[in-house]
């Protein structure tokens, strides 16, 4: 600002400058052509007197060094020249002067020279006889006086312009010292600045504006931290070219990055081809989605382009944690596939027989065995479909089941005298230790705990084993636990014998009238009342499998 105010000071008295030169210049030059032109007049009536007095002879011997005198003739022909050879001159009625100084006494013109530079001033006075006397003196036009003047003028300019800087550099420095000194932060506490006030008002009022603004967008910030900050999902939001501008801390975590992360490229953090491909998409204007392993979990990723004065400002990029339904699904799949499949076997089994029997292939004598395969693999149908109806209500929730104050011991009373013709069978002594337990549950599901692990004990026991069933109170639980002296589950299957359809020995299990689906019944229904199982197993030596119970 200080260097345009310098450069208009300086550029207007520069202006003032030459505007004043050539107007004095033009005063003085008229002036002094008026002064010239009224000598040249006393001096043309004084050479009238004397041709009047003396005739010609007034010429003789007559200094005409400083100007030009001729006479002229009254019909125009030049009777003498001080310069030139009069015979040879042509006639001057015509000249201006001449031609004034006929009609009325006096005459006078200027004209310039060919070349410019000179100008001739011409004074002509009639004599009585009716000739002219004209002088002629010549003055420096306009142009040659400046030539002439041109050092003292350069001194002059030369003067002007170093005191035209120095005076301007002062006063720009004036006059922007009080504008740099001005408290922006309180623009109305500036005093002595009556021509300023204005625009200091003005700067008040934005500034009030702005602090509004800024405010309001910071509680807008606020609120969409705590709202991002809160959220289970990551939510990133990226500029046009990929450039992360704010990242949650779910976000933090499942992309496993850091607060550093903010105002780097995405790609930094992750660098996969569904990613890249997903963010392309999305800066198309399109939203579009991926699926993710990230941190050892299954993602799902939302990329949605931000679209501001219709462009594509950015990207909101959500992610969140589908791992547990991919595996739901997943479940649902295998277990959709393994009941048709268990459903296949015993169905194949009856078309089989009872197409024999209907082809009339099977002998009287054998009927009964063919009608009794029938019948066992149809108990067997019943039996699979039984437990998928009771998974699949455990599946849908045990809310609305009955709970009610349910002992544990007399329960598995009941449950071993239901089962005790199997144990017969089987040869398998069952034993009932212990004493009254009580919780807060759904007698149907526990019962059916207690039959699917008694059933185990006695289907996977030996000949003349034993199964104890043990009930007891351990500080905040009731305890049931059930040990057999049977077979035993091999350390590898143990962890997964609770799986839907997960068997140790197919055809064993299946020959035992076993469904596969008995022990995921138990974990249902253990979660169903907040239980914790525990299987210890030995193969060869028998399993234990205690349930702890919140105790009633
Ligand atoms: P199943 O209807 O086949 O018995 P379960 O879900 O009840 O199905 O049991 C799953 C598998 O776990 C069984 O097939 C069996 O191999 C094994 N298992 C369960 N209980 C016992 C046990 N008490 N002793 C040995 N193996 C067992």
């Amino acid at each position: 600002m200080t260097k345009r105010i310098f450069r208009a000071i300086c550029l207007v008295a520069l202006a003032v400058f030459l505007a004043s030169v050539t107007l004095i210049m033009g005063i003085l030059y008229d002036y002094f052509s008026q002064v010239q032109q009224d000598q040249l007049r006393i001096e043309a009536g004084l050479a009238a007197r004397g041709v009047e007095e003396n005739g010609a002879a007034y010429f003789d011997g007559l200094d005409t060094q400083s100007y030009r005198i001729t006479w002229i003739g009254a019909d125009g022909t030049v009777l003498f020249d001080s310069d030139s050879d009069a015979s040879t001159m042509e006639n001057h009625l015509e000249r201006e002067e001449v031609k004034q100084a006929m009609v009325s006494g006096y005459g006078h013109s200027a004209r310039y020279s060919s070349t410019l530079m000179e100008r001739l001033l011409y004074s002509a006075q009639r004599l009585e006889d009716g000739s002219v006397i004209r002088l002629a003196i010549t003055q420096n036009s306009v142009l040659t006086i400046m030539l002439g003047l041109i050092q003292p003028v350069l001194l002059v300019s030369l003067v002007a312009v170093i005191l035209a800087l120095v005076l301007a550099s002062r006063v720009s420095k004036t006059v922007v010292r009080p504008l740099n000194e001005l408290n922006l932060d309180e623009p109305l506490n500036n005093e002595g600045f009556d021509e300023l006030s204005p625009l200091l008002r003005r700067i008040d009022s934005q500034q009030r504006q702005l602090k509004g603004q800024a405010l309001e967008l910071k509680q807008k910030k606020d609120e969409f931290l705590a709202v991002t900050s809160n959220m289970s999902e990551g939510l990133v939001l990226l500029n046009s070219s990929g450039t992360i501008l704010s990242i949650n801390n779910a976000a933090l975590t499942i992309l496993d990055a850091d607060k550093s992360s903010v105002g780097q490229d995405i790609l930094t953090v992750n660098r996969s081809l569904e990613m890249q491909k997903l963010l392309e998409e999305a800066r198309t204007g399109q939203r579009s989605e991926t699926k993710l392993c990230l941190t050892g979990r299954e993602y799902q990723l939302d990329a949605s382009p931000i679209i501001s004065g219709g462009n594509i400002g950015g990207v909101a990029l959500l992610l969140f944690d589908i791992t547990e339904r991919e595996n739901a699904e997943q479940l649902r799949r295998e277990f959709t596939a393994n009941v048709s499949h268990e459903l296949k076997t015993p169905l194949h089994s009856i078309s089989g027989c009872a197409e024999l029997m209907k082809n009339g292939m099977v002998k009287p004598e054998d009927t009964v065995r063919f009608a009794g395969q029938i019948y066992s693999e149809a108990q067997r149908l019943i039996n699979l479909i039984e437990d998928i109806i009771r998974l699949s209500r455990l599946d849908e929730g045990a809310e609305d089941m009955q709970r009610e104050r349910i002992d544990l011991y007399a329960l598995s009373g009941s449950v071993i005298d239901s089962l005790g013709n199997e144990a017969k069978e089987n040869k398998i002594t069952v034993e009932l230790c212990g004493g009254p337990a009580f919780i807060w549950g759904v007698r149907q599901l526990v019962s059916g705990m207690i039959y699917n692990l008694l059933d185990n004990a006695i289907k996977y026991n030996k000949a003349d084993g034993s199964v104890k069933l043990t009930v007891s109170n351990e500080g905040e639980f009731s305890v049931l636990n059930v040990s057999d002296t049977g077979i035993g589950i091999p350390p590898e299957h143990q962890s997964r014998v609770f799986e839907r359809f997960y068997r140790v020995d197919k055809s064993h299990s299946k020959e035992v009238g076993g469904t596969g689906l008995g022990l995921s019944i138990v974990k249902h229904s253990a979660m169903v009342h907040n239980a914790k199982i525990d299987l210890q197993s030995t193969p060869g030596k028998g399993t234990s499998i205690t349930v702890r119970f919140p105790r009633a």
